[in-house]
């Protein structure tokens, strides 16, 4: 058991900051009669009686939704909380939990940038303890970082930038001894080797895994991300989301595309046989050291001189995300799978490019 430097233990209610605990959500007169169905007269909301559909405001506990995303990952659709993008979710999070200028979370650098913005902006403080060398969490290192104003630890996982997943058995025992929250940011689960945690879900009452439809379902601009945790942080959650928050056409976009899982699946296989494809051709350039493997959409790369092929590719009008200022992410680059044929575009691009 590794210690923190104080003695502490999970306990939602310590956590939860003391200013929401007596929200009442707000709640719309359409709430208390949805289950009644279409056939009201529906006068009650100053919306516009006509139109196509979007003339009424959507659905704020997005049912229709939730039920298709609780077949997907075999969850319960009170263990789900649907927002505005994945984002919203992480932003919820922290404004349920977090005390500004007091309470602190955890990060693990080189990591997904919105956690520090995200603090930052909820007056946050960020303990960061950087992934090994292997780029996996050192839960000891973590738990001595943790103490009573600790709130969330953020796990990403398959991680962005650098693509793998965490090492399971360092995750339990995440799970088993940090005392706050512990948030496993899985956008980029379906792409992986492994299943998502949130089978653990009963298992673990400090657990919170956040999902997107933005990557593996290609519904980036429709904005419908979800957190699959305990009915009682969805709760919580659920009181000071604002209430519409996730719009009707996203929503039944979002309905429509998991209805679809066969084309799904086959844009998922594609994504696969191109990923192998790049690695194998990155390998053969002479100034790539290292293609780090990738559970994930995107390969991360160390290059001889990050800014140099950057700026190289740019002129020749491919954009790739620098990584470099990044923990311990010196000269790297981070490239994103495209369809077979941008791929060889960047391919046969990188093979041109001077010494
Ligand atoms: C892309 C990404 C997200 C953002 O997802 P949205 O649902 O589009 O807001 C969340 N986490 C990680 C690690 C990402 O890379």
């Amino acid at each position: 058991m590794s210690k923190t430097s104080v003695d502490i233990t999970f306990n939602l209610d310590r956590l939860v900051r003391p200013s929401i605990k007596n929200i009442s959500p707000y709640s719309s007169a359409r709430d208390e009669f949805s289950a009644a169905g279409d056939d009201l007269v529906f006068l009650d909301a100053n919306e516009n009686p006509y139109g196509e559909g979007i003339n009424r405001y959507p659905d704020p506990y997005q049912n229709d939704l939730k039920s298709a995303i609780a077949r997907l990952r075999k969850v319960s659709p009170e263990n789900i909380l649907v927002g505005n993008g994945s984002d919203e979710v992480l932003d919820l999070l922290f404004r349920a939990f977090c005390i500004p200028g007091r309470s602190n979370v955890v990060t693990l650098p080189p990591t997904y940038g919105m956690y520090g913005v995200l603090s930052a902006v909820n007056e946050t403080a960020v303990r960061e303890v950087p992934l090994d060398e292997n780029w996996q969490p050192d839960p000891d290192k973590i738990m001595k970082a943790v103490d009573e104003d600790t709130r969330m630890l953020f796990l990403c996982s398959p991680n962005n930038p650098t693509g793998n997943l965490m090492n399971s058995a360092k995750v339990k025992q995440l799970l088993q001894e940090f005392p706050g929250l512990v948030v496993i940011d899985e956008a980029y689960i379906d792409f992986a080797s492994k299943d998502s945690w949130a089978k653990q879900l009963e298992k673990y009452p400090n657990l919170v895994v956040v999902q997107t439809l933005s990557k593996a379902f290609g519904l980036a601009g429709a904005r419908v991300g979800y957190a699959l945790t305990s009915p009682k942080i969805v709760g919580i959650l659920n009181t000071i989301k604002p209430p519409y928050n996730v719009n009707a056409l996203s929503q039944s976009k979002a309905l429509e595309t998991l209805k679809n899982s066969e084309s799904a699946n086959r844009l998922l296989m594609e994504l696969e046989i191109e990923r192998a494809y790049l690695v194998q051709q990155l390998e053969q350039l002479p100034f790539v050291a290292k293609v780090y493997p990738s559970d994930a959409n995107f390969i991360l790369i160390r290059v001889d001189d990050a800014n140099k092929r950057y700026e190289q590719l740019i002129e020749r009008g491919i954009v790739v995300r620098n990584r470099s200022r990044l923990h311990g992410c010196e000269n790297t680059l981070r490239i994103t799978i495209g369809s077979p044929e941008e791929n060889r575009i960047l391919t046969e691009t990188l093979s041109t490019l001077s010494e």
